[in-house]
């Protein structure tokens, strides 16, 4: 399953972030290490394409896409050389698909900052990615004399991956993250992929705001997503205490109600998921019939067999072809028959690229 990190120093609101994304309860205290161990939380992930197909398909079951959340604490400076048991978080990390990097953008007295300074998400960013950036090193320096080696002696895989951690080492040592360099061969981008540095993992930094700020952000926001660009990242706005708030309320229009209060149209929870897939190239196929609803997530650009091997590896290997639904058609019509009838059942072989959003049927040999 996919697996998304977040991380950022102690006191941020990585815990509060963590609570309203996830159902599972992790303590939220006013001082640094509380969440000692990492805490694992599984969210579904938001869709109401599957809820509106539900009220015409009738399903036993609607089963929405699921993502894991890590919350890595313990991160503070010092950390890649196992000060506040860093290592063991950074190799939590190095697990994850995506970080999510959470960085302090609120002012409270009553909430520690480490060190004792004053709010500088800035600063704190560029603490905890120099940490990530010294562990890669020492991931790099391992590796590369080895490589010398083996490169030297006329080995052909070695001296690749010498250029790519020669490339990396040098950006690396000027402070800046490895997902910056980007590899023209694909003998390099494997090579690059087979390290699992975690500066290369996909970023999305979260600026962790107040209320009164939920909408429109804040000085402290503005410079890392000024930051953000400039890395060519992804950077939100979140008020994580407030969303914990909405998070807790049972129903669905006292949500809504909260969420219109602060000019907000969707949680915070949602965007993040969001953008999240976006991030990782994620797209969702469904399949709709009698005993489920289901989204299925698959990586943009695969074709129909790739997407069929998802649900099932026969199904990859047996493929015949797809009957493909678009999800507007699906709506507007209202049953499958009525689609059928208008000519809106596609019929895709093995070179369709599934589209997000449509609604799949695999017809295959057993
Ligand atoms: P972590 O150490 O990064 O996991 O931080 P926590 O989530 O435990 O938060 C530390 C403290 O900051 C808690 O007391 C939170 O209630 C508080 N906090 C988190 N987010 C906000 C915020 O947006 N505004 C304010 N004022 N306090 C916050």
């Amino acid at each position: 399953a996919l697996k998304c990190g977040i991380v950022g120093l102690p006191n941020v609101g990585k815990s509060t972030l963590f609570n309203c994304l996830s159902s599972a309860k992790a303590q939220a205290a006013n001082f640094p290490f509380c969440t000692i161990e990492p805490n694992l939380g599984v969210i579904t992930v938001p869709d109401e394409r599957l809820t509106k197909l539900a009220e015409i398909v009738q399903p036993g079951r609607i089963v929405p896409a699921t993502c894991e959340i890590v919350d890595i604490a313990g991160l503070v400076k010092g950390a890649s050389k196992g000060e506040g048991l860093g290592n063991k978080f950074l190799g939590n990390i190095r697990e994850c698909d995506a970080i999510i990097h959470v960085i302090r953008c609120f002012e409270d007295d009553n909430v520690v900052r480490e060190g004792g300074m004053a709010v500088n998400p800035v600063e704190d960013k560029e603490i905890i990615d120099t940490e990530l950036q010294l562990k890669d090193l020492e991931t790099i320096e391992a590796q590369l004399s080895k490589q010398q080696k083996v490169a030297a002696a006329g080995n052909k895989d070695a001296k690749i991956m010498v250029t790519v951690l020669e490339a990396y080492k040098e950006v690396l040592e000027q402070g800046k993250n490895a997902r910056s360099v980007e590899f023209d061969s694909k003998e390099e981008q494997q090579a690059a992929h087979d390290l699992f540095l975690l500066t290369t993992k996909p970023v999305l930094y979260v600026c962790n705001v107040d209320e009164s700020s939920a909408k429109t952000g804040n000085e402290y926001s503005k410079q890392i997503e000024k930051i953000a660009a400039e890395e060519g990242a992804e950077a939100m706005i979140i008020a994580a205490k407030t969303e914990e708030d909405i998070a807790s309320l049972d129903s669905y229009e006292d949500k809504k109600m909260f969420l219109d209060e602060l000019g907000l149209e969707e949680s915070g929870v949602n965007r993040l998921i969001n953008k999240a897939y976006h991030l990782l190239n994620l797209q969702t196929f469904i399949t709709a019939g009698e005993m489920e609803v289901k989204a299925w997530t698959f990586h943009k650009g695969w074709k129909a067999p790739q997407c069929a091997g998802v649900i099932h590896t026969d199904f990859e290997k047996g493929f015949i072809r797809a009957e493909v639904i678009k999800y507007d058609d699906y709506i507007k019509y209202g049953s499958e028959a009525a689609i059928r009838e208008a000519g809106k059942l596609g019929i895709e072989g093995k070179d369709y690229v599934v589209q997000d959003g449509d609604i799949m049927h695999f017809r295959f040999n057993v």
